[in-house]
């Protein structure tokens, strides 16, 4: 039993590191039931949030879309393509004076931010002209 749990972790993990697009959960259980038919959705779902869990990925929440699996766990930012909804690391340092610069406002202590950039992709521009 420890041993499936093993496997199925580590199918997963392989998935979501081979894609390196930020999947959603449905696009990891696609890719893993290509080599491993008999997975079950539940199973991927299941190991999907073990895994954030134990900090090997990270989910991230994208306004409008399903969630998201990054294997790029550290502290990043993104680019959504607002036509075909595809999800980039944005090339820019991720900036922790951010969170600093308001950290005494109304009295939250502010642990981080996400910022996700809007734009239209390569593949999107070149289809639109
Ligand atoms: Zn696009
Ligand atoms: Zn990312």
């Amino acid at each position: 039993m420890i041993k499936r749990n093993t496997v199925q972790r580590t199918l997963v993990l392989e998935a979501v590191n081979r894609l390196r697009s930020h999947p959603t959960a449905d696009e990891i259980y696609a890719e893993i039931s290509k080599i491993c038919p008999s997975i079950s959705r539940a199973t991927v779902y299941r190991n999907l949030q073990q895994l954030c869990e134990q900090g090997m990925i990270r989910r991230r929440e994208i306004p409008g879309s399903p969630d998201r699996f990054d294997h790029n766990t550290g502290s990043h930012y993104h680019m959504r393509c607002t036509v075909c909804g595809r999800v980039e690391d944005a090339d820019m340092e991720y900036l922790p004076a951010l969170t600093q610069s308001i950290a005494d406002s109304r009295g939250f202590l502010l642990t981080g931010h996400t910022i996700i950039f809007d734009g239209i992709c390569p593949e999107c521009r070149k289809r639109e002209g």
